[in-house]
């Protein structure tokens, strides 16, 4: 029996909406990362404000003592709830529709199949075992976070280092998170979504999650030609031509596989029950579904798009820490603060500051790390001055900086 084909418009359409929507979280979040570098106070969340992953990282210490992991924003919390409620409707929908370091492997993907002229794959004894390296990665950060209740991914995750490129700290502070992203784009060139594959801890806890998800892919055994396009188009190497329902964790949801598949209503995106989905309605009902969570964040004051003042920070911990208003925390100070957040949140004048530190009233609203090497000073030095501010007014304006980092 001649098989009916499947119109091409809407494959391509499938393709380009999906594309659509990645570019633009891409691009929001480069630029998001770019303003919160190079923008003084009142900049946009940073990095460890909009990662899911980050949410994760919080939520012992958020459920065991109502406080986060220090740099970690609720929004990550609300994040990651978005990721989940979507996985167990769309399996690993985040990494395939929304995530910008998997759109950026993709990209690389896409360049490198241009340049070989096809996706290569890991050889199965090699390939196999190495998907599990997620599943230890994921185990170790949990507990490794959980138990010292600090960031200890931070170094090296090649995403924070990706939106640092702009700043000066991306070789100090981030060089290993450099290489790693480094060998991922250059690894996704021959071997598509390489990290995604092989070690992204945010790719393991949703595809362990995806199991339970309640649309997957299908495919009808009955109209199959077995042309195995389905199987040349899918990033992450799953052999859809021989299975009845896709249910791999590592299934990405990109429904690359249906948009390659020749025969009508052969491979679809729909639910045990029957009910069918095309790829756009799929990419729709994520972003969708993603966004509520969001806008609900949001409009309950959970979702941080602003990084808070310094001022603000201040009160938080004295509120947490039930530490006296006026027991400014000095270890608030960092790089990226400034000296106006500096009087701001602790009442030392501008003139005062200007008169210890060089710095003149109309740089101090650039961040200490930028202006640290032509004053000779450092984030330590503002630390001390503080503490001894804090003692004595009169006494501390003897304060001589010596620029040394701690
Ligand atoms: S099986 Fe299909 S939907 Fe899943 S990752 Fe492969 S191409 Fe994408
Ligand atoms: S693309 Fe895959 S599911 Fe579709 S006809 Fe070819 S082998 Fe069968």
């Amino acid at each position: 029996m001649a098989q009916e084909l499947a119109p091409k418009a809407p494959r391509k359409r499938a393709r380009i909406v999906r594309w659509a929507v990645l570019s633009a979280v891409l691009v929001t979040v480069t630029v998001l990362g770019y303003l919160h570098q190079v923008v003084g106070i009142g900049k946009p969340a940073g990095v460890d404000a909009l990662c899911p992953f980050g949410g994760l990282e919080t939520l012992y210490a958020l459920f065991s003592s109502g406080t986060l992991v220090k740099q970690i924003a609720m929004s990550s919390v609300v994040l990651l709830l978005a990721t989940l409620v979507v996985a167990l409707v769309f399996r690993r929908s985040f990494c395939g529709q929304i995530c910008p370091l998997g759109f950026l492997q993709e990209l690389f993907g896409g360049i490198g199949r241009r340049v070989f002229g096809r996706r290569f794959a890991l050889p199965g004894w090699l390939d196999r075992p190495a998907r599990y390296l997620k599943y230890v990665v994921l185990a170790v950060l949990i507990y490794l976070t959980w138990t010292t209740v600090s960031l200890v991914v931070r170094p090296y995750d090649p995403w924070v280092a990706y939106q640092h490129l702009t700043s000066a700290e991306v070789f100090t502070d981030f060089g290993i998170g450099l290489a790693i992203l480094g060998i991922s784009l250059v690894g996704s060139l021959l071997y598509d979504r390489f990290f995604c594959k092989y070690l992204c801890p945010m790719g393991a806890t949703l595809g362990l999650i995806s199991r339970l998800s309640v649309f997957k892919v299908r495919r009808s055994e009955a109209t199959c030609i077995d042309c195995k396009a389905c199987d040349t188009a899918c990033p992450v190497n799953l052999r859809v031509s021989e299975t009845a329902v896709v249910n791999s964790p590592e299934c990405i949801n990109c429904n690359e596989c249906v948009a390659a598949c020749p025969v009508k209503d052969t491979l679809t995106v729909s639910s045990r029950s029957g009910n069918v989905l095309s790829p756009i309605a799929v990419t729709g009902a994520v972003v969708a579904l993603f966004g509520l969570v969001v806008a609900i964040g949001t409009f309950t004051g959970n979702f941080d798009w602003q990084v808070p003042s310094l001022a603000t920070e201040a009160a938080q911990n004295a509120a947490t820490s039930g530490a006296p208003a006026e027991a400014f925390d000095v270890t608030l100070i960092k790089g990226r603060t400034t000296l106006t957040e500096v009087t701001d949140a602790t009442g030392i004048p501008a003139q005062t500051i200007e008169q210890v530190f060089g710095v003149p009233a109309n740089e101090q609203s650039k961040a200490i790390k930028d202006t640290k090497d032509v004053y000779g000073y450092s984030p330590g030095d503002v630390r001390t001055f503080i503490e001894l501010y804090r003692d004595d007014p009169v006494a501390a304006l003897a304060f001589i900086p010596t620029g040394a980092e701690e």
